[in-house]
């Protein structure tokens, strides 16, 4: 079986993520919770990612929810919590952008666009996405979709590639299976597939993949180990109270030791974590 088939890799190495997300011979950890709630939560939880050792916070301002009824995140509110509170901190903010009407607002706010899961398959967003990018600094962290393979998604990156768009990295963050003791099935051999037949960087989240915050440290070791460029994790100060996937989320004793618990696994594999 060929999967390279209908797969144009002509993305090169030598401009994979000039923005500095990625770097030759790191380990990108994002950290910070699944959606921004307030200042105050947002505030104490981007302070841990910071204390952790750790340059990039991630957060919600507009949440994919399955359900409408649930909470669907701050919108611009949350997106100026996160840009003054990580520009107090020195942070970068990774985020998601669901409509292609807000691209611009959440470029002033934060420097990684991350297209969820769920729009993976969301070609004029892809698009629009990558023009909107293209020439700047920005980033675009492409979740794999729920059901999609690996040649599925790497094409949906060069939705944005091909847009202009350059400095994407792709996000291994689970796969419906019929798996039921975890929310999703971490696939980590399509890391690995997937740096095969593109040059561009591979990171891995653990959290949404597991859904229960006992399996986030284990899988995150694994996924240094598979070769991936970096984690995106979620956690928060006080996981009981989170407004969404408190059950994932590290609490910040566990974020501070991140850094060292994944340092020896790194090493090995030639990698410093950032
Ligand atoms: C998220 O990272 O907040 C998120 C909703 O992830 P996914 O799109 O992978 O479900
Ligand atoms: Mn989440």
């Amino acid at each position: 079986m060929d999967i390279t088939q209908g797969v144009k890799t002509d993305v090169k190495t030598d401009v994979k993520t000039p923005n500095g997300m990625i770097r030759p011979n790191t380990f990108r950890v994002v950290a910070g919770p699944c959606t921004v709630e307030s200042y105050e939560q947002f505030a104490a939880g981007a302070k841990a990612v910071k204390e952790a050792g750790f340059e990039y916070v991630r957060g919600g301002a507009f949440k994919p929810r399955t359900s409408p009824y649930s909470f669907q995140g701050l919108g611009e509110e949350g997106l100026k919590i996160m840009s003054e509170v990580s520009g107090e901190l020195g942070l970068k903010v990774v985020t998601e952008v669901m409509d292609p009407y807000d691209i611009e607002m959440v470029m002033e706010h934060a420097q990684i666009l991350q297209i969820g899961a769920r729009n993976m398959a969301n070609f004029s967003l892809l698009r629009r996405v990558g023009e909107a990018i293209a020439g700047s600094d920005h980033g675009v962290l492409l979740k794999r979709g729920l059901s999609a393979t690996v040649e599925e998604w790497i094409l949906a990156a060069e939705y944005v590639t091909s847009a202009g768009g350059d400095n994407v990295v792709l996000c291994e963050r689970g796969i419906r299976t019929f798996e039921t003791s975890t929310r999703f099935t971490l696939d980590l051999s399509a890391v690995i597939v997937a740096k095969r037949l593109t040059d561009l960087p591979v990171i891995v989240d653990p959290s949404h993949a597991a859904g229960r915050r006992d399996l986030v440290v284990p899988l995150s070791k694994a996924a240094v180990a598979a070769e991936a460029d970096g984690l995106m994790v979620e956690s928060h100060h006080d996981p009981q109270e989170a407004f969404c996937d408190g059950e994932q989320a590290l609490p910040i004793e566990v974020l501070l030791g991140l850094k060292g618990v994944l340092q020896p696994f790194a090493s090995a594999m030639g990698r410093e974590v950032i």
